[in-house]
């Protein structure tokens, strides 16, 4: 790595003409060590832009402008089927043969409203290349088999095949998928707000597709809508990383070999302006036995200026920020504090990725008789603040935010390279400059200079944006507890209407086409197929484990860590808490401890003079419950940990903060309390439909051992119904609930209780150090005692009944310990289910969104899982015959290196600064040191089809045995199930009542 500072020399200028390409302009971006350029292919005019870095996880995608004329989900079926195969790679299935033969570190699609991005990365420049390489080629060159479209579209097929009498169904993946996204409110929410804001532009339809409209979809629709918007004339090329531009010029040069320029205009057009506003009203689905009461959300959606306006959307996304950003926002507090409904809409606040801005502003859980009185509050709160001025702290802190989050280096489950390209496309895509969304120090700059020159700058847009902007709607959502079931009537009446108006032989037709689908789907790619994907061999795989250099310290007699490495000068402090002797009737109390604690006032400061101070001095400040089994599985351990980040110069006071944050909470403020808690049991209601397959998982889990009971008593429905209790009747529960808190707060913040992790360069780990040791003097010592005995385990059985279209099956055994010999073996079965058994009849098959399979050894379990399922009783039979399969069967050597291999890349994910640090923190709770990551590495690459097979049907025989299952799922559809199953599930209900 060269100088950490600057960013990557230049190698070309603009003007200069390589490989058919012209560079049309070169910049540097310092701050963020990106040397830019802006090229365009001289034969096809593709554009191509190339963020020079030194980061050696280059990322290479591929942008279409997509612009959808109906909701047939088009975009979204064409972005799966895509990846099924090219002329050149003619595999069913590429993007899966890609996934889990090369060391990707990432690899995707994505549809969005108006593009569709085909992103793959990889650390391993050869493998790179061949990822590109396949990836250009399956979207220029795609087969579009027909079997593809029916199966990734939609399809008829016999609920029981071959059996003509039985009920006609639709079937095929992304049906599927948008049917579970039409279960959940929140997408329902987004998709009415941006159907009826933008009415005249493409942003009226559904992209992902309306199921109801999926099945008009024709194969030659789908074919045309390829020959028309997949030219490289109308491809946007992004890419990323510290492979130089010249061999990306001649890389791509090749792939447009044989393009020419096509005539296409895809432009997305403006939506034109509304002269008056609008109300929407909808619907939303609820649990039967959930009361209606309160439960409306409404929704205040203004349209605002046009993207490639970077000066007005920038002030725009500063003045959102400002008006609800934090919990110091001025109409997010009014709104909050009028009582008026629970909590603010997750989509309050502004998107910027559709050719004109949103900002939207709401609240969930309110009555429809209020919603004049939201309208009303919402507006005379915006003209006080037109009238009055935003407070220049609450200023200076979004500011702190953007240079902060500009600074910052982050790769959580994405790669850096993937959030510059989305700050990029936002400007690209509409033909705006691409690079403006990158400086900026430069923004920062202007922005202060043009508040200097008029200080009343964000009121006046204020006032024109939102007061004066009659481009706006208002969106009633009310709960609708038949929802589910009249769409399932109206879907079986329409069934059954197309059933009898079809002739016996054109039934017969469907069921016959439906078996060639099946046919052709169980049917496995011929070797010669197989063999045209470029492989990276097993000895290409680097043999080492990377070692993350961590030194031990004491600060003031605690056990500090400290990783030194290169953060962009920001310092990521961890404060680790040990839980593990807090008294079982506390535990769930934990996860609101951390909501409150950090959510309130403190040191005699309001909450909203807290949250200023730390949108001024810190990028962020939150807590985590975690836990695990130590290395051998002899013993476990449970942390709670604040972690917050800084730039170097506001360490002293960001360390400040948290001390008042843990000495000097104070919970005295009733409203605030009661809004913190309903915060958090809405956040985690909605995270039920999306992550369903997670909560089934941890249900089952909590049977088996006490890590994953822990985990589920902080993080599933245990929480979930505890929250939903002390949201309910907070009058009553307030006094116990401060009671329970102070208790936990004198328990846990002891100085025999903690470690420190710190992350930063040398620079910044002094400035920590020091600071931090003031923090540590004022806890008090306090030797803890561990509890003596431990909880009992107790099995489930769960059936989980949610206001769903589709279900989420888990299917749980207890796993091994790291260091046995067995657990490399299990971790690279749980890879092979999920992309061999499992995706065929789950996914492909089955028709379910996804399914998969995990190996924990923190929680001690092997998982069987299935998200978005139509099916129950099926996948459980899956998962049981999965078993059996691979207890029978060895697995052919070409599987198996795919196997290592993706174990391999899931092992070897690239990490960012932070979670370098809080990953060295995790390994050293668990006791994992680099010589036995070293073994569990040499066990991977060592494997063989028989020793697998032999670790399986030895382990498959006796885990079975501890088998928990669980399924989230509509009550009708668990009903229906234990109909059929031998063991019937125990029914449960999530309702918040
Ligand atoms: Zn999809």
């Amino acid at each position: 790595m060269s100088d950490q500072s600057t960013s990557p020399q230049q190698t070309l200028q603009a003007g200069a003409e390589l490989h058919g390409f012209k560079v049309l302009r070169v910049e540097a971006f310092p701050e963020i060590r990106v040397t830019a350029y802006e090229i365009e292919h001289k034969k096809t005019d593709a554009k191509v832009l190339h963020l020079h870095s030194f980061d050696r996880e280059n990322l290479y995608a591929i942008g279409f402008r997509t612009p959808p004329a109906d909701s047939t989900g088009l975009p979204h079926i064409l972005e799966h089927s895509v990846l099924a195969g090219s002329e050149k790679y003619p595999l069913k299935d590429v993007f899966k043969e890609l996934m889990r033969s090369t060391l990707q570190t990432f690899i995707n699609a994505f549809t969005y409203p108006d593009k569709t991005i085909y992103p793959v990365a990889s650390q391993i420049k050869a493998d790179f290349f061949n990822l590109a390489r396949v990836y250009t080629d399956l979207a220029l060159h795609p087969r579009m088999l027909k079997e593809t479209f029916l199966q990734e579209g939609h399809h008829l097929e016999f609920s029981s095949p071959d059996d003509l009498e039985s009920d006609l169904i639709i079937s095929g993946i992304v049906y599927n998928e948008m049917k579970g996204a039409y279960s959940s409110p929140d997408s329902l929410m987004f998709k009415a707000i941006q159907e009826n804001l933008y009415p005249d532009s493409v942003y009226a339809f559904d992209s992902g597709g309306d199921p109801n409209v999926i099945p008009t979809l024709t194969y030659e629709q789908f074919r045309e809508f390829h020959r028309t918007y997949y030219s490289p004339t109308n491809a946007r090329f992004f890419i990323y990383g510290d492979i130089t531009t010249s061999e990306h010029l001649a890389f791509l040069s090749e792939m447009l070999a044989g393009f020419d320029r096509v005539n296409i205009d895809s432009s997305i057009k403006s939506q034109k302006r509304l002269t008056a506003p609008r109300t929407i009203r909808s619907t939303y689905p609820i649990g039967k036995d959930e009361p209606i009461d309160h439960k409306t959300m409404v929704n205040i959606a203004w349209m605002m200026s046009d993207n490639t306006d970077y000066e007005t959307s920038l002030i725009l996304e500063i003045i959102a920020a400002l008006l609800v950003g934090s919990a110091a926002s001025p109409l997010r507090k009014a709104m909050i504090d009028s009582g008026l409904g629970e909590d603010l809409t997750p989509i309050s606040g502004i998107e910027a990725e559709l050719r004109q801005l949103l900002f939207c502003a709401g609240l969930r859980n309110t009555q429809s008789s209020d919603v004049q009185n939201i309208e009303q509050l919402i507006f005379d709160t915006i003209k006080i603040i037109v009238a009055n001025g935003f407070d220049n702290e609450l200023v200076e802190g979004v500011l702190h935010q953007i240079e902060f989050h500009g600074k910052e280096v982050v790769r959580g489950s994405y790669p850096y390279g993937i959030s510059l390209m989305g700050n990029v496309f936002q400007t690209w895509l509409y033909d705006g400059d691409p690079l403006i969304g990158l400086d900026f120090p430069r923004a920062i700059e202007d922005i202060r200079r043009r508040w200097t020159d008029d200080p009343h700058i964000f009121q006046k847009m204020t006032k024109q944006w939102f007061l004066d902007n009659p481009h706006r709607i208002l969106v009633i959502m009310e709960p609708d507890a038949d929802f589910n079931e009249n769409k399932e009537k109206a879907h079986k009446d329409k069934m059954a209407n197309l059933k009898s108006s079809l002739t016996k032989s054109e039934l017969a037709q469907i069921n016959t086409q439906a078996a060639q689908l099946k046919e052709f789907q169980s049917e496995p790619d011929s070797p010669e197929a197989a063999a045209t994907i470029p492989k990276l061999k097993i000895k290409d795989i680097p043999r080492s484990i990377e070692i993350i250099s961590t030194q031990n310290t004491l600060t003031g007699g605690v056990p500090t860590h400290e990783q030194d490495q290169f953060t962009n000068g920001i310092a990521y402090v961890d404060l680790a808490f040990d839980i593990a002797h807090v008294p079982e009737k506390l535990q769930p109390y934990l996860p609101l401890m951390g909501k409150i604690i950090t959510g309130m006032g403190a040191a005699g400061l309001t909450y909203e003079e807290m949250a200023k101070r730390i949108a001024l001095k810190m990028g962020g400040l939150g807590y985590d419950l975690t836990t695990g089994f130590t290395a051998d599985a002899k013993t476990n351990w449970q942390k709670m940990i604040f972690s917050f980040k800084a730039l170097y110069r506001n360490l002293p006071e960001a360390i400040n903060i948290v001390s008042d944050i843990i000495f000097a909470a104070d919970l005295s403020a009733d409203a605030r309390m009661r809004d913190l808690i309903s915060e958090k049991k809405n956040n985690l209601q909605a995270a039920i439909i999306p992550s369903g397959h997670i909560f089934a998982k941890m249900a089952a889990g909590a049977a088996l051992t006490l890590p994953a009971r822990r985990d589920e008593q902080w993080h599933g429905r245990t929480q979930l119904k505890f929250v939903q209790n002390t949201a309910n009747n907070f009058d009553s529960a307030k006094q116990d609930l401060r009671e329970k808190l102070e208790t936990l707060r004198n328990i846990l913040f002891t100085k025999d209780n903690l470690v420190i992790n710190l992350t930063a360069e040398d620079k910044g780990l002094k400035i920590a150090e020091e600071n931090i040791l003031h923090l540590v003097d004022k806890l008090p010592s306090m030797a803890t005692i561990r509890m003596e005995t431990e909880p009992g385990l107790a099995p489930v059985y769960a059936g989980i009944s949610i206001p769903a279209q589709v279900s989420y099956v888990a299917y749980v055994l207890q796993a091994p310990a790291y260091t046995d010999p067995a657990s490399a073996l299990l971790m690279i079965s749980a890879k092979e289910l999920s992309n061999n058994y499992l995706y065929k009849h789950i996914r492909v098959q089955g028709g379910a969104y996804g399914g998969g399979s995990s190996f924990d050894s923190s929680l001690g379990l092997f998982s069987f899982l299935s998200y978005r399922d139509p099916h129950i009783v099926e996948t459980m039979q899956v998962f049981k015959d999965a078993q059996a399969f691979y207890s029978q069967n060895e697995i052919s050597a070409d599987e198996m290196e795919k196997a290592i291999i993706s174990t391999i890349g899931m092992l070897d994910k690239p990490l960012d600064p932070a979670g370098r640090g809080y990953t060295a923190l995790m390994r050293s709770f668990a006791r994992i040191n680099d010589d036995m990551r070293q073994k569990f590495r040499n066990d991977i690459l060592s494997a063989t089809p028989r020793k697998l097979k032999d670790a399986l049907a030895n382990y498959f025989s006796r885990a079975a045995k501890s088998a928990a299952v669980a399924v989230y799922s509509a009550p009708e559809k668990l009903n229906e199930a234990n109909k059929r199953l031998e063991e019937k599930l125990v029914l449960e209900n999530l309702s918040d009542d």
